[in-house]
């Protein structure tokens, strides 16, 4: 399959800009939008003409994906319900639940198809949000990482090449990590704070270098499933409006043109809501605010100690000795 030349210009990409391409065909999106209510005209038409130019294909998922499948299905039960126990407690899966804030995150990007497609709609929409790479997938496209915090979202750690790390050695899991943790702070210069494991599989090695590492294990309380072929775009706007609440991590792929069809209802709806769509560091920021204020109302002990987990500090400018030096396996989606 042919690939766009996305972003050829550095910096603040346009969203124009990879549209005078010879991909030009197979326009997939029709009235489907409910325009009147999801948004202006002119983000309609934006998004429109972006995922029709854009030639989006569903990238097929392959065997990591279909492990993936067999771990999100048999946690789905899970995904919007708190109280169950297969993810560890201390994994942040919301914020406060007094919070008027919903962060929206995208994991398995940056994935050159839809990136620039969503990216135009986040900016249309000024929403910010939180995207967690892969580190092969930004040895691919530096650019399109860069893209991605030059329009003001942060990054999160996914892994270098998505493996489900629950079963994995220990040498494998301080690779994985360490390795997207350096191409991170190379590529865009940050440093991330927040790992959201493959399939949202940790084990107590996961936890225990996220933790020596000051890196918090962020999961999600809605999940749309967003990337299996039996999900569409209605059923993602359904089960997230249907399960977005206060404080809500919704989980959602950079890989999935539906997603991108899908928010330009659930975007303004939330907002109708009253929902404020803001960066994962803003909502855990927030909830260790509160829990703060409220332990301090009823004069227990230290104030703060009941944070979520959000690093505030790093100890180390960067992880690991250097992401070449590993012997990773491919990974083994189509990557763009
Ligand atoms: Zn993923």
């Amino acid at each position: 399959m042919k690939r766009l030349s996305l972003y050829a210009s550095q910096g603040k990409s346009r969203e124009m800009s990879f549209y005078s391409t010879e991909r030009i065909r197979r326009p997939t999106i029709t009235g489907a939008f409910d325009v009147g209510r999801a948004a202006p005209v002119v983000t309609w038409l934006t998004v429109c003409l972006a995922v029709a130019v854009g030639g989006f294909t569903a990238p097929s998922r392959t065997k990591a994906a279909k492990v993936g499948q067999r771990a999100v299905d048999s946690g789905s039960s899970s995904s919007n319900n708190p109280s169950d126990n297969n993810v560890p407690n201390h994994v942040i899966r919301h914020g406060d639940r007094e919070s008027s804030m919903v962060a929206l995150t995208f994991d398995d990007a940056p994935f050159a198809d839809t990136l620039p497609a969503l990216l135009a709609l986040l900016r249309a929409e000024n929403v910010k949000a939180t995207f967690f790479l892969i580190g092969q997938y930004v040895e691919r496209h530096p650019e399109l990482a860069r893209a991605i915090v030059a329009d003001g979202h942060e990054v999160g750690n996914h892994s270098y090449s998505h493996r489900d790390l629950q079963r994995a050695s220990p040498t494998l899991v301080e690779k994985e990590i360490a390795a997207t943790q350096k191409l991170i702070h190379e590529v865009i210069g940050t440093t991330s704070t927040f790992f959201r494991p493959p399939f949202g599989n940790v084990s107590d090695e996961v936890k225990r270098i996220c933790q020596r590492e000051g890196i918090s294990i962020v999961c999600w309380n809605v999940d749309p499933a967003d990337w299996r072929k039996d999900t569409t775009r209605d059923s993602v706007v359904r089960n997230v409006l249907e399960n977005a609440t206060s404080g809500s991590i919704v989980l959602l792929h950079a890989t999935q043109r539906k997603t991108i069809e899908a928010l330009v209802e659930i975007i303004p709806i939330l907002r109708q809501r009253g929902f404020q769509l803001v960066k994962l560091s803003d909502l855990l920021r927030d909830r260790a605010h509160r829990e703060e204020m409220r332990s301090r109302a009823v004069g227990h002990g230290q104030a703060g100690t009941s944070s979520p987990g959000l690093s505030r500090s790093r100890t180390k400018a960067q992880v690991g000795s250097g992401a070449t030096s590993f012997s990773l396996p491919a990974l083994d989606l189509p990557l763009p």
